[in-house]
C-alpha cells in the first residue's frame, strides 16, 4: 500500500522513509527552516487590496556612537570647529577618538544646540 505525504497529501512517501513526508516536501521544510533562521519576523499575510502596503524595512543596527564616529560625523557636517570648541569647554581629551560614549553623547547634544541657535 502506498503512503501519502502528510504534508502535501499527494506525494508518494517511500516505504523506507523516516517520516511520512515526501521528498519534495522534506526539501521544502528544510528550506523553510533555514529561511526562518534568517528572518526574525515572519512576513505578514497580505490582506486583499493592500498590495501597495509593504512591510517595514528592517532597521539597520544603530551605529555605536564613539569618538571615531563623532569625528567622522563632525567632518562630514563640517562641524569640526564646533566639536573641538565643545571638547575644550568641557575638558575632554584632545583626541576625539579618546572620548567616552558619555562624552560623545554630551558633544552630540551640544552640537545640536549650537546648530539650532
Ligand atoms: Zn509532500
Amino acid at each position: 500500500m502506498r503512503r501519502r505525504c502528510i504534508h502535501c497529501l499527494s506525494g508518494d512517501v517511500p516505504p523506507d522513509a523516516p517520516s511520512r513526508v515526501c521528498g519534495r516536501c522534506a526539501e521544502l521544510l528544510v528550506l523553510l527552516a533555514e529561511l526562518d533562521d534568517g528572518i526574525a519576523e515572519a512576513p505578514r499575510a497580505r490582506e486583499p487590496g493592500s498590495d501597495d502596503v509593504r512591510p517595514p524595512k528592517p532597521q539597520p543596527q544603530p551605529q555605536p556612537r564613539d569618538g571615531a564616529w563623532l569625528l567622522w560625523a563632525a567632518r562630514k557636517k563640517n562641524r569640526m570647529h564646533d566639536l573641538h570648541r565643545i571638547g575644550r569647554e568641557r575638558g575632554f581629551p584632545r583626541r576625539v577618538e579618546d572620548w567616552s560614549y558619555a562624552m560623545v553623547d554630551v558633544a552630540i547634544e551640544a552640537l545640536c544646540q549650537t546648530a539650532t541657535r
